[in-house]
């Protein structure tokens, strides 16, 4: 069944026009077609009414819980291509609460104030459609770009920082996720395709990012993302 965030007005509900445009040219949806809802966290199952003009109406609300129970916040450096764009994808269908983009020493892509809110955008709809696909309440925050002082910002009760220079396997990091309780703030920070500079390392360290291992191979940046949430969902789900 298809879904969608949008506006819910009493039992009105309201579509952006992208998902007038989905539900009505590409989905085709008949009159009595049945769709879900997310309006501010709630889920409803909703009916179409009518379709010139379109009219949808809630009719009861759908109690699910598809949410992890601790907040993850990815700290990701830009990436080339559109690797981002995969990334922003896969978090989202992971659980992330917040992606923040990196903008760090060897990061290649540089985002210009110009384009900023453009690019912002176009990451909130990849995240808005990978959370209707992954049946989420919650669409990720995805607002931020922070140069590597912004990690001082950053509010977390377990907070790492994955660098490639460490050895050894992935226990550390197995081991500090295992202690999260529901509720607590997780950020996990993955670098650009060329590394930490062990400099970067130091400050994130001071800033209380302790670095952690994801195991004995080095990863690409995109993987590395896709790992380390895959091992926070998967630890968070068994709680
Ligand atoms: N170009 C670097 C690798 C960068 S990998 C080199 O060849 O050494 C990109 C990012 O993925 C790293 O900054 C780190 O955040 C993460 N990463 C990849 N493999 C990792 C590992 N085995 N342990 C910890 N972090 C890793």
């Amino acid at each position: 069944m298809q879904r969608y965030f949008a506006k819910v007005y009493e039992r009105d509900v309201v579509l952006t026009k992208d998902d007038v445009f989905h539900l009505t040219k590409v989905m085709r949806a008949k009159v009595g077609e049945q769709i879900e809802i997310v309006a501010d966290d709630k889920v409803y199952l909703c009916e179409v009414k009518s379709l010139k003009p379109l009219q949808i109406r809630t009719k009861r609300e759908i109690k699910e819980d598809h949410e992890l129970k601790s907040h993850v916040v990815l700290v990701m450096a830009l990436l080339k291509g559109d690797h981002t764009d995969l990334v922003v994808q896969k978090a989202t269908e992971l659980g992330v609460d917040e992606i923040i983009f990196l903008q760090s020493e060897r990061t290649i892509v540089k985002i210009k104030q110009s384009d900023r809110d453009y690019k912002l955008e176009r990451f909130h709809r990849i995240a808005k459609e990978a959370a209707e696909q992954s049946k989420r309440s919650v669409i990720p925050n995805i607002y931020r770009i922070i140069n590597l002082d912004g990690l001082k910002e950053i509010k977390a009760e377990v907070k790492l920082i994955a660098y490639e220079g460490m050895q050894g396997t992935a226990d550390s990091f197995n081991n500090k996720i295992a202690k999260l309780k529901p509720g607590q703030r997780v950020a996990i920070v993955i670098g650009p395709e060329g590394g930490f500079s062990s400099g970067e390392i130091d400050a994130a360290n001071y800033y209380g990012f302790k670095k952690v291992s994801l195991g004995k191979r080095i990863l690409r940046a995109e993987t590395a993302a896709i790992y380390a949430l895959s091992v926070i969902s998967n630890m968070l789900e068994q709680k």
